[in-house]
């Protein structure tokens, strides 16, 4: 199977999308392409479109769908997200996804996977949520800390709580993806694009159960 994938990995906050995206990006050879992670550097270098991204953000609030299109779209138009790419944290509309499929076209994605975990078993995960100031797709949590306490392994910047993962941020993003995400479930599904891996496990058997459930979809 030499060909490149296209991934779109999809589920609650907290679910281990961040994780698990880091992996699986590895083990395809494609870029891990995070709107999350591209729009907290927007923010940490204080750029004015990062100004406004972080009024959204911090309220659990969506960016607008044109805004989120256009950078992703010249995300995927760069040299090595040629040959295949995943996609973390969008689409999370169905706008996003048709959008999506009008700028690929032919190129569009191979399946999208569902890291499907409870919403209990989230909250209780993303309050104990850090993430390295720097970088924050280098993720610790209270029960898995970095070496040296406050200090990112990776990169050596300082480990915090994302401003995001308070309780009403999170309450408020947890009925986001019910109203908006969701519903993409059965879109993919209608498409026959749907693959869903349970999330609530270890994150070894989890990257295990998605690779085996990407490979075996792909086979198809
Ligand atoms: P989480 O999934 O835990 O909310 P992310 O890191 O994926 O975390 O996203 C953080 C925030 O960035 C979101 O709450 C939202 O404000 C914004 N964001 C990220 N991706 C998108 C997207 N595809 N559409 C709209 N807003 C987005």
């Amino acid at each position: 199977m030499s060909e490149r994938v296209r991934l779109i990995v999809f589920g609650r906050q907290g679910a281990g999308k961040g994780t698990q995206c880091t992996r699986l990006a590895a083990h395809y050879g494609v870029p891990h392409i995070s709107t999350g992670d591209m729009l907290r550097a927007a923010v940490r270098d204080g750029t004015a479109f990062g100004l406004k991204a972080k009024e959204y953000m911090d309220a659990g609030r969506l960016l607008p769908d044109d805004i989120m299109v256009g950078l992703v779209a010249e995300r995927l138009a760069h040299h090595d997200a040629r040959e295949g790419w995943l996609l973390d944290g969008f689409p999370r509309t169905t706008g996003q996804a048709e959008a999506l499929v009008a700028v690929t076209g032919d190129e569009s994605f191979s399946m999208a996977v569902n890291l499907d975990v409870p919403e209990e078993v989230v909250i209780e995960r993303i309050s104990s949520r850090r993430v390295c100031a720097l970088d924050s797709s280098h993720i610790y949590s209270v029960s898995r800390p970095p070496k040296v306490p406050g200090v990112c392994d990776v990169c050596g910047g300082e480990v915090v709580q994302r401003a995001d993962d308070t309780a009403s941020a999170v309450r408020e993003r947890l009925d986001l993806y019910q109203a908006e995400t969701a519903p993409l479930i059965d879109w993919f599904e209608s498409r026959g694009k749907l693959v869903t891996v349970d999330g609530n496990n270890d994150p070894d058997a989890v990257t295990a159960a998605l690779v085996a459930a990407i490979d075996a979809h792909r086979a198809e």
